[in-house]
């Protein structure tokens, strides 16, 4: 990681990229997906990119854990520390694998998506490449391989500098965000667009579409179902109908997208047939309303996707193009 510093060294004006090497810290055992070698698969990939393009690779200082309090109760952070300081071998259910030293990488994280929020008010741009993933976590429970949430984080401390910010939250991971959608499901200044496989039959069981939301956040959660097994194609036009009859209602200040690459179909999920070239003109598309509604300010986070092959090839094409694309805005 050291390495992709050196080499994509810090420019204000750059696509920025976070990690953090205790990212890696996070073990789950054989038998379970969310391993470390998704993320040194992203790394390794990076590595191929090249040197000229308007990147800078950061490792940013862990977060505190008064800092993750924005979103999380102290006694839940207390309780998932302690859990994996005496290596139990999950936390609050069987899927949420833990290690001795998954706590560092859950600040490492955490960290990574400070330093995001912090270059989103800067009017920057950015993907945090991180691990553990977040979309399912909420404010006191873990879920889905997910322990801290960290689109709230990101929205949790830009408004501490700006109180009244909007967010337009896009998640394309193949499972429902359940942690984003109900920490915001009341509220109308965080619109919550999910596309995701079909609530009855898989994890985590939510994201019908008659759930929109409730008192004054009716109507600013949009969850999209497309069937098992759909096509690229149908994935991604859900971007040019559902998605845009809700651009011209919201007035997002800032695009959040939590990027999961589950839905490929290389994943060993098997759930969905979205190809490579779905995905990236799907972050082509959301690029192009942060640069027309939100002054360019997109923020990516890592969610799930468990092909390393997928992750090593795709996540370092999208962010060439983000980064080419967001250097014309200046
Ligand atoms: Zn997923």
């Amino acid at each position: 990681m050291k390495d992709l510093s050196r080499r994509f060294p810090y420019c204000k004006e750059n696509f920025q990229i976070y990690s953090h090497p205790d990212c890696l810290l996070h073990e789950v055992g054989a038998d379970h997906p969310e391993t470390p070698e998704r993320l040194s698969s992203i790394l390794r990939g990076c590595s191929g990119l090249s040197a000229d393009l308007p990147i800078s690779f950061q490792i940013p200082p862990p977060a505190r854990v008064s800092q993750l309090e924005r979103v999380h109760e102290k006694d839940y952070l207390m309780r998932l520390k302690i859990a994996c300081l005496r290596s139990n071998p999950f936390f609050m259910s069987p899927d949420n694998h833990i290690s001795s030293q998954t706590f560092r990488a859950v600040l490492a994280a955490g960290g990574c998506s400070l330093a995001l929020a912090a270059t989103l008010l800067e009017r920057g741009a950015g993907f945090a490449l991180v691990r553990p993933p977040g979309h399912h976590a909420g404010r006191k429970n873990a879920e889905g391989f997910c322990f801290i949430n960290h689109a709230a984080l990101v929205i949790e401390t830009i408004r501490q500098n700006e109180p009244e910010a909007a967010f337009m939250v896009v998640d394309f991971d193949v499972h429902h965000g359940n942690g984003i959608n109900f920490l915001y499901y009341d509220d109308p200044r965080v619109f919550y667009y999910s596309l995701h496989g079909p609530p009855d039959h898989i994890f985590p069981n939510t994201g019908h579409v008659n759930e929109t939301g409730q008192g004054e956040g009716t109507g600013y959660t949009r969850n999209i179902t497309l069937p098992l097994g759909s096509s690229g194609g149908q994935w991604l036009q859900q971007f040019d109908v559902n998605l845009c009859c809700y651009e011209s209602r919201i007035q997002p200040d800032y695009l959040l997208v939590n990027a999961g690459f589950d839905a490929h179909k290389e994943d060993p999920f098997g759930l969905m047939n979205v190809e490579d070239h779905h995905f990236l003109a799907a972050v082509r598309h959301l690029q192009a309303i942060a640069r027309e509604k939100c002054g360019g300010r997109i923020g990516l986070f890592l969610e799930g996707g468990y092909s390393l092959a997928v992750l090593e090839r795709l996540v370092p094409a999208i962010i060439a193009d983000l980064a080419v694309e967001h250097s014309k805005k200046m």
